[in-house]
């Protein structure tokens, strides 16, 4: 330990990317003291018994794991299931459907050719995915290395121009090239879309960045369940830190942080308001980096806007859809509403003008179909429902008007999908109300410090070095020597579930 320290490194906020830093750093030796706000370890990436009397942990917040690397999970020894989904996604459009299968076969093939009227499309669709899967292989094992620059990282891509097109147009043109239906590019647009508020004609890179990282993950861009829920991920990544002596601490509010040449002091405050100080030889911020502009006191950033709505349900069965599809299949992947492209278009445009979106684009997806263990034996169903297009500016004048406004609209369109009311198919908790729990971004700021409830603390970067970052740093710096960044949004491929924050943050100080 640094002489005259308590300890070597204090990591501010247990969200799963703190946890991994401290993980990574006890291992290696280091003295390590987590303090996390909430009551649980784990900021989004949590199971929580969200109706009570119901006896079912939900994936809350986060509740899909692709871009955590297998390596972080093999090092760390966490012992985790992510199952693979029987399906990757079932468009809903009335009396018909778009389904991908997990391993497109002719059921897949055959929907193309309903939906179209020829095959183009559905060649169109290989194509696209298997250049997306080709420079997935590629860009993926650079995320656990320094940062490379953009001539270098091009240098390792089979297929730069797609990593170029992405980078440089807009995201729309890119999926117009390879895609002619309005349907099937508003599935390929949603992947730009989520957590991300963004023009996809605009060639600002916004969609484009949140696209790739929803495409590399692991060298595959699966999205896997992670098997009892998404708090199964970060209570093994916990355990890791304990075992290798961390020390983690709850209810435990950082207040400031002070920084010096030769070290930090780190001010909080404990759950019955007793006032703490310890030493450190440096802060690793697992928390948002406008939360740590505050506890610095630096000058503030641009603040983050979420735009997501989110739903938690509980159903007794699931609902059967107009469109003829076994419920299993519908919502055993990702179950597209309204999100032709040309509805994401509008929604975008409504939205961006300052008013909730008559048609608010959304998916749906049941958890328990692919891990019904979280369900604990009940029979029950999970539903979660990720809106699009809700940014938080949208909720500020009116939080639980327009938040009851956004819901009751997303109900009604998928009500126009099912052939059964969603209402008869919500299970009820012990007081007869219906297990259905909503989130604007204005919630998830509130509950988990999420500034503007943006749910990867800002937006995304490019995964190669940028001016802060210089090739063959791990993006994990911050102004300040003794204060590395650890989350989602402080380091430059942070982003998600992915571990990937708390990895870089680790192996800048480990050197
Ligand atoms: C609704 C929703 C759905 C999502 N879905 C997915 C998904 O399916 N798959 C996916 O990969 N990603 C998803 N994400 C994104 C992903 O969950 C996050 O980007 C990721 O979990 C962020 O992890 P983190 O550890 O960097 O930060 P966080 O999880 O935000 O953790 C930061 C921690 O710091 C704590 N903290 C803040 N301030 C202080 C303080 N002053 N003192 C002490 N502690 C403090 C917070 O309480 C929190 O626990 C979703 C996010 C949301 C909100």
């Amino acid at each position: 330990m640094r002489p005259g320290a308590a300890v070597d490194v204090v990591v501010v906020g247990g969200g799963h990317n703190g946890l991994v830093a401290a993980a990574y750093l006890a291992r290696a030796g280091r003295s390590v003291l987590v303090l996390e706000r909430r009551a649980g370890l784990g900021g989004a990436a949590v199971s929580e018994q969200v109706f009570p009397s119901v006896g079912v942990r939900l994936s809350a917040y986060s509740y899909l794991v692709s871009l955590l690397p297998d390596r972080l999970v093999a090092d760390l020894d966490l012992g985790l299931e992510l199952r693979d989904r029987a399906v990757s996604s079932a468009t809903l459009l009335g009396d018909r459907a778009l389904l991908v299968e997990r391993d497109p076969g002719p059921a897949t093939e055959a929907s193309f050719r309903a939906l179209t009227g020829s095959d183009a499309e559905w060649a169109g669709w290989q194509r696209f995915y298997g250049r997306l899967s080709t420079l997935a292989e590629d860009l993926s094992p650079t995320l656990v290395e320094p940062l490379l620059d953009r001539g270098e990282l091009e240098g390792r891509l089979r297929d730069p121009q797609l990593y170029r097109d992405l980078v440089e147009r807009p995201l729309a043109d890119v999926v117009a090239d390879h895609l002619h239906s309005d349907v099937a590019r508003g599935v390929a647009l949603t992947d730009g879309l989520i957590g991300t508020f963004a023009d996809v004609h605009a060639a600002d890179g916004l969609a484009g960045r949140c696209f790739l990282y929803h495409l590399v993950g692991n060298g595959t861009g699966l999205w896997r369940v992670p098997v009892g829920g998404m708090g199964v991920v970060s209570g093994a990544i916990a355990d890791a830190a304990r075992r290798a002596g961390a020390d983690l601490r709850t209810r435990a509010t950082v207040t400031a942080v002070e920084t010096r040449a030769e070290g930090v002091t780190v001010h909080w405050t404990d759950d019955e308001g007793a006032v703490h100080a310890v030493d450190a030889g440096h802060v690793v911020a697992g928390c948002a980096p406008a939360v740590l502009d505050e506890l610095t006191g630096a000058a503030p950033g641009p603040r983050p806007e979420g735009a997501q709505l989110k739903v938690n349900m509980v159903l007794t069965r699931l609902p059967r859809t107009r469109s003829g599809l076994d419920p299993a299949v519908a919502f055993g992947g990702t179950c597209h509403v309204d999100e032709a492209a040309s509805q994401i278009d509008a929604a975008y445009a409504q939205a961006a003008a300052g008013t909730l979106p008559g048609t608010i684009p959304f998916e749906v997806y049941c958890h328990s179909l692919t891990d019904p263990s979280i369900t604990g034996g009940t029979g029950l169903h999970t539903l979660t429902l990720f809106g699009l297009h809700t940014p938080a500016g949208l909720f500020a004048a009116d939080p639980v008007g327009t938040r009851e406004e956004a819901v009751r609209r997303v109900v009604a369109k998928l009500d126009a999908q099912l052939e059964e009311p969603l209402a008869d198919c919500l299970a009820t908790d012990a007081e007869g109300r219906p297990c259905l729990q909503a989130a604007s971004p204005l919630d998830v700021e509130a509950s988990l410090a999420m500034p503007g409830g943006h749910i990867f603390h800002g937006d995304l970067a490019w995964p190669v070095a940028d001016e802060a970052h210089p090739a063959g740093t791990w993006g994990a710096a911050t102004a300040h020597p003794r204060v590395v960044s650890a989350s989602s949004g402080g380091t430059v491929r942070g982003g998600a579930v992915s571990g990937l924050g708390g990895y870089a943050a680790a192996r800048h100080l480990l050197g």
